[in-house]
């Protein structure tokens, strides 16, 4: 299953992942400006100026931009020196994992918290063995995973510390804001998330020498015209993807502040739903309101999440369950590691229970009371346990993955 976000762009749809777009024609003005250039790629002034921006808004001092999230992932696992064996949560986008695996690492799946979503730093410890050498954080939903608490695990073990911080664009932690955490954060601007170019993503870090290693790794390690001092690959971003980056970055207050309103909207209409709860921000940090994640009580609801979302599904609500079933569950690391899910009761307790609702700028107040009517009428209908799982199943294809 490949990303597309697109091909369930189907005209009375409502759904999870809806790329966000500034102005039009800021945009086509920044292209028509490429295209007189004729500079399209190779470090061009839009990338430089996308890059100087990122940085500033995370109050970091670098940001090195690259072709997608998990390119940048691979790169700065590749300058971190990182191998042998990675602790890292199985609840994640599996680009996680695979960035791992795809340069010989062992992914070394750690449980969650559960009322974080995100890693339990005293699970992370009990994991570590000699042939660790770094631990990936994710800031799932944009909720800053422990960074002080792994950052303290990572120095008593000199371990290299790496933060996939592509649900977390533009978030604080403590007043600080996300991207300055561990060794590098990496970033996504994938056209599901709250900021996109696209496709494209980005390493952002204090460390100057890390910072110059991961400008010519991803540019084949050239340091200049003919001498290449090291191994590299082609990670860049280029200057389309920059414009789109530039112009909808003008436009990331709009997108944050309509998320917002979705999100006290959603509040509002689910209050009071037996078995659903709202996960929660932390209202005085920094935060993109990118997801709108519920938790479904079975008991409670007297319906599981999965019959939600068919019920959704059918109502042209293209609600998603994230992280489902979990990068355990997954190939290739359900048959490399058939163990791994006897320690990881708490990610698939999350996992079967989540479940993902439309947001972003695109869906109106009365889509979100549209939602929550049609969530009050699945859980309302009265079903036996028998006939759950003699329900149809929807018809209308999966999107791919989910992010
Ligand atoms: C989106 C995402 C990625 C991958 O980013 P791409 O830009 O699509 O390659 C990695 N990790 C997480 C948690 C993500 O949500």
């Amino acid at each position: 299953m490949k990303k597309s976000n697109n091909r369930i762009s189907l005209p009375g749809y409502m759904h999870v992942g809806r790329p966000n777009i500034g102005s039009r024609r800021a945009f086509i003005r920044r292209i028509n400006d490429v295209l007189d250039a004729r500079w399209l790629t190779n470090n061009g002034p839009l990338v430089r100026e996308l890059e100087e921006r990122i940085a500033a808004l995370h109050e970091v001092k670098h940001c090195v931009a690259m072709c997608n999230g998990t390119t940048a992932l691979e790169i700065a696992i590749q300058a971190l020196g990182i191998k042998g064996g990675v602790i890292l949560p199985s609840f994640t986008f599996v680009a996680t994992a695979h960035a791992l695996q795809w340069q010989g690492i062992t992914p070394v799946f750690c449980d969650i918290d559960p009322k974080t979503h995100n890693l339990d730093p005293r699970k992370v410890e009990a994991l570590i063995t000699p042939r660790t050498t770094g631990i990936i954080g994710v800031h799932i939903w944009g909720r800053p995973c422990a960074p002080e608490a792994l950052e303290q695990i990572a120095k008593n073990h000199s371990l290299r510390l790496l933060f996939d911080a592509a649900h977390a664009f533009g978030c604080s932690h403590r007043g600080r804001m996300i991207g300055s955490f561990g060794d590098a954060e990496v970033l996504s601007f994938h056209a599901t998330k709250v900021f996109n170019t696209a496709e494209g993503g980005a390493v952002v870090t204090n460390d100057d020498r890390l910072a110059q290693k991961l400008r010519y790794m991803r540019d084949f390690a050239f340091s200049g015209y003919d001498n290449v001092i090291d191994l590299g690959v082609n990670g860049k971003m280029n200057e389309l993807c920059a414009a789109l980056g530039l112009t909808n970055l003008e436009s990331f207050a709009k997108f944050v502040a309509a998320n917002r309103r979705n999100y006290d909207r959603y509040r509002k209409h689910l209050a009071g739903l037996p078995g659903l709860t709202l996960v929660e921000y932390n209202a005085g940090e920094k935060n993109n309101w990118q997801y709108v994640v519920v938790e479904v009580d079975e008991e409670e609801a007297d319906l599981s999440r999965d019959d939600l979302v068919s019920f959704l599904h059918r109502h042209r609500i293209l609600a998603r369950k994230y992280f489902w079933p979990g990068c355990h569950r997954m190939e290739p690391y359900r048959s490399n590691y058939p163990d791994a899910s006897l320690r990881l009761p708490e990610t698939e307790r999350i996992a079967g229970r989540v479940l993902v609702l439309p947001t972003g700028a695109e869906i109106s107040a009365s889509d979100i009371e549209h939602i929550c009517l049609t969530i009050g009428k699945a859980l309302h209908k009265p079903m036996r346990t028998g006939q759950k799982s003699r329900q149809k199943r929807s018809k209308i294809p999966d999107s791919g993955n989910n992010k």
